[in-house]
């Protein structure tokens, strides 16, 4: 990585900050992913008036509503930043499609504008006046369709042709969906990614008596909180034997469905899928399992994960093993001058030198500011990101009990529990000696603070004393009081 010192070599958007250049040749630097060694040609634009675009992000998501925030601290945005996005939307905060969104109707669900990017990490709120205000082009409910990288154009599905200076690839994932032939497509089959797939299952749940969610993880999680809210039958089904198996530990897994049940809903877990039914209304009406038995539902939810979305992008280059567009620590891709950030990036996650994609909005705002700041800037250091998970659900009023956890680290190594989730209950991941991953559930602020200083720091733990601690509060000074010992060593 010797030429990453260069940090003259590395802004591939650097010369458009110059608006009186009317094109720039230089050489772009090689890299550890393997850049190409070639030369590209910048075209300089400094306002829209030749239809050239300095900078463009195709995606209106979490990423892209960072990534404009950015611009704009730098004062790079007016007149010089577009956003090409397929929603009809300003970006918006995702993460509230599975929360508040799906409130019941009479419990103040949350609705746009009230979460437009970037109110969830308490900046401001970006409406579409907001980016209008700030001389920004938004085209929206027009997806990118091809991309010619020797020409610096984009096509889009109307036929729109957009020329870019720098390009920021944000296009987020797609969620899975069951193959039509099983019935994935029935009427009152949802996926849930977007506003429209959100406002679609609120259509249903005010008709729904019986809901089936397929799927164990995140979204089959919290969307179940919502049905329970609904007051629904409700059944989650799902392959593995426990809820959140990427992350949770068996016994916190069971300790989250223990709630779940005691709010009223069913688990098939361990459970294949044979097919969807439709009734003779056309509309859903049972789940087939693999054993031939029949769950009946008038709505289903299907979460079963996502993919990236690196269409129509292929040609930037894709990472054959966690999938999406290969980056690196700058977040550029092997093509000069295009980048691509949030859950479609695939980068290297410094910290345990491997690389990943990271599907969570933590990542999606970070990657999109550290990204932006090394376009514009002299910025050169490699994005360090520390892996960071949570989720809310029960959240609305009259809910007997609210949930809120929060991961920071990696889960690997011995697991520790602690706690007696009477609300708190704690998970630490220790490996050779060393805390690696740490999950609290209804913690203090100063609790969750000191989360990430743990995960990061990852101090020596006492595993016999940790194992002894009788609360939570106890656990967590036992490792504050290792990680300061550290620090003043
Ligand atoms: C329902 C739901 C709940 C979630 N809850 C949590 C949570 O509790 N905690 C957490 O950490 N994370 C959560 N996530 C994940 C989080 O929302 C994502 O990590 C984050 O949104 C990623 O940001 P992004 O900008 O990369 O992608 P997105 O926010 O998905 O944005 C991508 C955008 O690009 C658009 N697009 C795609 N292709 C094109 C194209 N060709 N042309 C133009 N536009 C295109 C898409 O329509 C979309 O608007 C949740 C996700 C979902 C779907």
């Amino acid at each position: 990585m010797s030429s990453l010192s260069n940090s003259l070599q590395l802004k591939h958007g650097l010369a458009l900050c110059c608006p009186h250049s009317s094109s720039l040749t230089r050489p772009h630097p090689s890299s550890s992913i393997g850049f190409r060694s070639f030369h590209r040609n910048f075209v300089v634009a400094s306002s829209f008036s030749n239809d050239n675009r300095e900078f463009v992000i195709v995606g209106g998501g979490n990423a892209a509503g960072y990534a404009a925030r950015t611009f704009v601290e730098n004062g790079m945005a007016d007149g010089r930043l577009c956003i090409v996005s397929k929603e009809a939307y300003a970006p918006y905060e995702r993460p509230a499609l599975t929360k508040g969104y799906l409130f019941p109707l009479d419990k103040k669900p949350v609705r746009l504008p009230s979460f437009h990017t970037c109110v969830g990490s308490g900046g401001e709120r970006q409406t579409p006046e907001w980016y209008k205000e700030k001389g920004i082009e938004m085209i929206y409910e027009d997806p990118v369709t091809s991309i010619d990288t020797e020409k610096q154009t984009l096509t889009t599905n109307s036929g729109k042709l957009l020329k870019y200076g720098s390009l920021i690839i944000a296009t987020g994932c797609t969620a899975s969906r069951f193959p039509e032939k099983i019935g994935g497509n029935i009427p009152g089959v949802h996926y849930i990614r977007d506003v429209a797939d959100a406002d679609s299952l609120i259509s249903s749940l005010e008709k729904a008596k019986k809901v089936v969610i397929i799927g164990g993880g995140y979204i089959g999680m919290e969307v179940a909180a919502a049905t329970v809210g609904w007051k629904l039958d409700t059944t989650v089904i799902f392959p593995e034997n426990q809820l959140l198996r990427r992350l949770f530990t068996p016994s916190l897994a069971q300790r989250y469905e223990e709630l779940y049940k005691e709010n009223g809903v069913k688990f098939l877990k361990g459970v294949s899928i044979k097919n969807l039914e439709a009734g003779s209304d056309g509309r859903v009406a049972a789940v087939k399992l693999g054993d031939g038995s029949i769950v009946e539902a008038d709505t289903t939810i299907i979460g079963i994960g996502a993919k990236p979305t690196a269409s129509p992008f292929e040609v930037v280059g894709l990472n054959t093993t966690v999938g999406g567009i290969q980056v690196d620590g700058l977040f550029r891709t092997s093509i000069p001058g295009i980048f691509a950030v949030g859950d479609v990036a695939a980068f290297p996650l410094k910290m345990y030198d491997r690389v990943a994609r990271v599907e969570h909005v933590d990542h999606a705002r970070r990657s999109a500011q550290h990204c932006v700041k090394a376009l514009l800037s002299a910025q050169t250091h490699m994005y360090d990101y520390l892996p960071y998970f949570y989720s809310r659900v029960f959240e609305y009023e009259g809910s007997p009990r609210k949930v809120w956890w929060q991961f920071y680290g990696d889960n690997v190594g011995e697991t520790f529990e602690i706690g007696n989730f009477d609300p708190k209950i704690a998970t630490f991941w220790i490996d050779s000696g060393k805390l690696k991953g740490v999950l609290l559930e209804s913690g203090s602020a100063e609790e969750f603070e000191l989360l990430p200083e743990l995960a990061r720091n990852q101090p020596s733990i006492d595993k016999t004393q940790l194992r002894k601690a009788s609360s939570v509060e106890e656990a967590l000074e036992i490792a504050k009081a290792s990680l300061l010992n550290e620090q003043k060593a």
